[in-house]
């Protein structure tokens, strides 16, 4: 077996001894591959492992690796901030976008979404730690935002993506998942069923909380070279 076979068969039992711990449905949690700054030739072999979701932060260097796997099956996801005039591109190249976190963006998205496509699947995301330098919206806020963006025709608002201040505590790791998923699921709306937590560091926290998308980069490819 290759290092991303034995990584990918690795998470993927960790992800469902979490499940099984915490009680919840197996198979309930999601793997996105995270795989920026990372080649092509690595998500062929996640790819030839079965995982077909893939997400990147960075436009060029995306669009880069989709040409190349033009022929692959892939789920593209955007996860990395997003710049009012990059919204095109990635409105017609992706299936999901993570990381919208003012309406704005969001209008933009539905207005550049092209028809023959489906709805574009939208988390937005929740800024927990209230750090002035991190991007997403703030909890008190969330709920006026989700009520926006679920008008808008050509997306598919689906639930909610976090990245918390990094702890090594399991328990304070578990906080701002709880309160963010107290708050979407107040709202009592169904199609709001996407919880997008969780990464390397964080995942049985994650999954604890609700987690039904977790996010895995370092534990699945290896560190990266730049910080990202
Ligand atoms: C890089 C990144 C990840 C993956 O992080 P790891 O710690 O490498 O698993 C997840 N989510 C987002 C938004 C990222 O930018």
């Amino acid at each position: 077996m290759n290092t991303i076979a034995h990584n990918f068969s690795l998470i993927n039992s960790q992800i469902k001894q979490a499940e099984i711990a915490c009680g919840r449905v197996s198979g309930s949690v999601q793997l996105l591959a995270v795989s920026k700054t990372k080649p092509a030739s690595d998500i062929a072999a996640a790819y030839q492992c079965g995982q077909r979701h893939f997400g990147e932060n960075y436009l060029q260097e995306a669009l880069s690796k989709q040409q190349q796997l033009a022929a692959f099956n892939i789920s593209w996801h955007f996860i990395g901030p997003i710049q009012s005039n990059k919204t095109r591109p990635i409105a017609s190249h992706f299936h999901w976008v993570h990381s919208v976190d003012r309406l704005k963006i969001a209008q933009r998205l539905s207005e550049q979404r092209p028809l023959h496509l489906p709805p574009l699947n939208i988390c937005l995301q929740v800024n927990i730690s209230d750090e002035e330098t991190k991007s997403g919206v703030n909890l008190a806020e969330l709920p006026e935002l989700i009520a926006e963006v679920r008008q808008l025709p050509n997306l598919c608002l689906r639930g909610v993506m976090a990245i918390p201040a990094p702890q090594t505590d399991y328990e304070l790791q578990r906080l701002p998942y709880r309160k963010i998923y107290q708050v979407v699921s107040a709202l009592n709306l169904p199609e709001l069923d996407t919880f997008s937590f969780g990464m390397t560091g964080d995942l049985k926290a994650a999954i604890t909380e609700g987690a039904t998308i977790v996010r895995v980069g370092t534990a699945l490819f290896g560190s990266r070279n730049y910080p990202a």
